[in-house]
């Protein structure tokens, strides 16, 4: 398990996992894997992260040894990494995911190891002919076994048809959510799809959103964007306006290059612009904002968000803007899907995982203002 160091100012300690987790042979449904900071709060790996205990979001993910079909460009899971990279041990989202026995994860949640501090479990989708069957089995199971916590699916359009949609709300998933990614068909295509040998298609992903929206109703389904791909901001804004649109949230991420991906040589998205997006990207979700009433310059810079003043600092002054937007656990406004550094280093952080306190709003709206300062003060 490799700790986040080498990234890092901040130091992350993780110990050596009291049981072993790479072998090639663990596939679904018998076996998923899990996020790091998920592994932590279930106690199944030792280790702490900074300024937070825990997430809130149990995020496992369908694995098999042949791994992920599709290429995407800026992800670690991508198949052009099988001939450098067991599965079972590439990183996804800047972390390693252990993979486990679905049964001891199970088990663990009953018996309350996580201290009860899930407040979702959410199934992400590979491309894999077994993926669409595997997460049915996965999703029944824990509806019935442990109810108390409920599902949201992070789908994989590609090998999914509009019955499996609705086979999936009957099944109880709460939450339908799709890895747009990129917001323009243009970026789509270079990173998702024909330019990288990967089969990925704008059209399908949005068909499949619409029919999330008709499916799951509102506030009940939704996309992940990435911020930092090449698009404007406008471009990123009129997207997330049209899902808000059609009754669906945006669940934004920092672009932040991954290790071992094909984009591993880009920079991160600047902090101005990630930080005028988040804003804008909350205005738009949670407090009445629209596009319509935003003013960008010629690049495509967003330079009025179209709100009261005075409602504006005040939503500043809150922080609650520049937590990471994801699916809701017990606080509607609040993502129960933390993703600890997901998307950054502790250091520099972009989403933030928990409450920001004054020094840290601070930052961010000196990082607004154009200061190329990082959330860790020396
Ligand atoms: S925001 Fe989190 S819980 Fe929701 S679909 Fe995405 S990864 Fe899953």
């Amino acid at each position: 398990m490799s700790a986040a160091t080498d990234t890092d100012a901040i130091p992350v300690t993780f110990y050596r996992p009291n049981y072993h987790i790479k072998t090639p042979a663990m596939r679904s449904p018998e076996y998923v894997q899990l996020s790091t900071a998920a592994a932590i709060t279930l106690g199944l790996i030792e280790g702490r992260m900074h300024r937070t205990a825990c997430t809130h979001c149990l995020n496992l993910l369908v694995t098999y040894p042949e791994g992920c079909r599709a290429n995407c460009a800026y992800c670690g899971l991508a198949r052009h990494r099988e001939e450098t990279r067991d599965y079972a041990d590439r990183n996804f989202i800047r972390v390693d995911w252990p993979a486990v026995r679905y049964d001891e994860i199970i088990a663990r949640v009953r018996n309350g190891d996580d201290r009860n501090q899930f407040e979702r479990m959410c199934i992400s989708m590979i491309s894999h002919p077994d993926s669409n069957d595997d997460t049915f089995v996965l999703l029944e199971r824990w509806v019935r076994e442990v109810p108390r916590i409920p599902v949201s699916i992070l789908s994989n359009p590609t090998t999914l048809d509009y019955d499996d949609l609705v086979r999936m709300r009957d099944l109880g998933a709460e939450i339908f959510t799709v890895a747009l990614d990129a917001v323009t068909p243009q970026i789509f295509d270079r990173t998702r799809g024909r330019g990288v040998d990967s089969p990925h298609k704008w059209d399908k992903y949005w068909r499949t959103l619409e029919w999330a929206a008709e499916i799951y109703g509102p506030e009940k389904f939704g996309a992940h964007l990435i911020c930092g791909m090449g698009e404007t901001e406008r471009e990123i804004l009129e997207v997330a306006q049209k899902i808000r649109d059609m009754g669906g949230h945006n669940h934004m991420f920092a672009f932040f290059p991954e290790r071992g991906s094909l984009m591993e040589d880009w920079e991160p998205v600047p902090r101005d612009q990630w930080r005028r997006v988040q804003l804008a990207r909350f205005l738009i979700d949670y407090a009445g904002g629209h596009i319509g009433r935003m003013q960008f310059d010629s690049a495509g810079r967003l330079t009025d968000f179209g709100m009261d003043r005075n409602e504006l600092d005040a939503l500043v002054a809150s922080g609650k803007p520049f937590q990471t937007s994801g699916c809701p656990g017990h606080d509607n406004e609040i993502s129960a899907c933390n993703r600890p550094y997901g998307d950054s280093m502790p250091a520099d952080i972009r989403s933030f995982p928990f409450a920001l306190e004054t020094r840290d709003v601070e930052r961010v709206q000196r990082q607004m203002q154009g200061e190329d300062i990082c959330t860790y003060e020396e």
